[in-house]
């Protein structure tokens, strides 16, 4: 690949097609495929990711909210989209671009019943979230009552899923949790099967849940993180490969005396002969504020260079004292190596929010 000249964002589909089958080997042949692509696709691209997984085989995409389903949808993707967070104010749209909708309350099942029926649908394709634990967003298993007499009336929808999200399932010391979530969800399940006469599609695991819980694929597993390249655990990063490197380079190097300060309320002060180097990324490229001040830093050179003084809008300081380097040369902020999970725990934060804040105002470049 060639040396960065600006800030960018690499995209290895070969790693992201590493990723797939590794996570594939870890089901059943008949467990369905769902990639989770929200957040366009974890910070990286939503369209170009659910494009090549589309050409991969995945059986189905799921995304956070209406919009990011439409712009999927724009940009040519046929396979079934799972909108996990809808509104009752996008039901239309969603129907208009044959999304289907998590249906997680009595309220939102009965404002997307009414909209089907307005628009004529027959037998669309909804999904069930039941709560288990997590207490976010879901039906509980005490509204099974309310759920089915309400579905039986409904000739406009179709329970194409039944679903449900664990709490937990990176944390062994949670075992007895995630377990008893599992259980219920199946007790739900029965329930649900019984009363609707067929066994939808069932699903319940996330990345950690598909690699600690095998028990708990059923038909379909939605797996985000672990495409990224991140399975929350040593052992399985090791077999994954993070997909996206964010580099830099070197606008500028200045030389402080002792007693110069740096960057905005001077935030830091050379207590000695200190070189730094100014990089065009901020706080408004998702390199957040608590970054700074020698919390976070990057790697020019194979070396490890400190981030100094406050985080800007668009750009951080970075010391390289020690570090042998010339303006213009490349700078690694995350990657294969430099990954953004160990980046993000300098500040006590994860690989999903690191991630998931690359700004759009940063270039994608895709390798095949
Ligand atoms: C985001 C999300 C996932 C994906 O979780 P990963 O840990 O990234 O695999 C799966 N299911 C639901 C409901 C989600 O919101």
């Amino acid at each position: 690949m060639p040396k960065a000249e600006e800030t960018i964002l690499e995209i290895d589909l070969k790693a992201l097609k590493h990723n797939f089958e590794f996570v594939k080997s870890k089901l059943k042949s008949d467990t369905k495929f769902l990639a989770v692509v929200k957040a366009f696709a974890y910070g990286s691209d939503a369209v170009e990711i659910a494009k090549y997984l589309e050409s991969l085989g995945v059986d189905y995409f799921a995304v956070a909210y209406t919009d990011e389903g439409v712009a999927l949808r724009e940009a040519g993707i046929q396979t079934p989209i799972l909108v996990l967070h809808p509104q009752p104010k996008n039901f239309k749209t969603l129907i208009k671009r044959r999304l289907e909708p998590s249906i997680y309350s009595l309220r939102v099942m009965e404002n997307f019943i009414a909209i089907a029926k307005e628009n004529k649908q027959k037998d669309y394709p909804i999904h069930l979230k039941f709560n288990t634990g997590l207490n976010r967003l879901g039906l509980n298993e005490t509204e099974i009552n309310s759920v089915s007499t309400q579905l039986i009336l409904a000739e406009s929808i179709k329970v194409e899923s039944l679903f449900s999200h664990l709490a937990a399932s990176e944390d062994e010391n949670e075992r007895a949790f995630t377990l008893n979530q599992i259980k219920q969800f199946k007790t739900i399940a029965k329930k649900m099967s019984n009363i609707l006469g067929y066994e939808p599609v069932l699903h319940q695991s996330n990345t950690s849940g598909i690699f600690n819980y095998p028990d708990a694929h059923f038909n379909m597993v939605r797996s985000g993180i672990a495409l990224y390249g991140f399975g929350n655990d040593a052992k399985f990063n090791r077999s994954l490969k993070p997909i996206a490197t964010l580099k830099t380079i070197i606008s500028q190097i200045h030389t402080l005396k002792k007693g110069d300060s740096l960057g905005y309320n001077r935030a830091f002060i050379a207590t000695n002969l200190t070189k730094t180097a100014t990089l065009p990324i901020g706080h408004a490229d998702g390199i957040s504020r608590q970054y700074g001040n020698k919390k976070g830093f990057v790697f020019i050179n194979g070396k490890k260079a400190h981030i100094i003084g406050n985080v800007c809008m668009d750009m951080i300081m970075v010391d390289i004292t020690n570090i042998s380097c010339q303006e213009g040369d490349e700078v690694i902020v995350f990657g294969p190596h430099h990954t953004a999970e160990n980046l993000a725990s300098s500040i006590h934060s994860i690989s999903y929010e690191l991630l998931t804040n690359t700004s759009q105002r940063i270039k994608r470049v895709f390798y095949r």
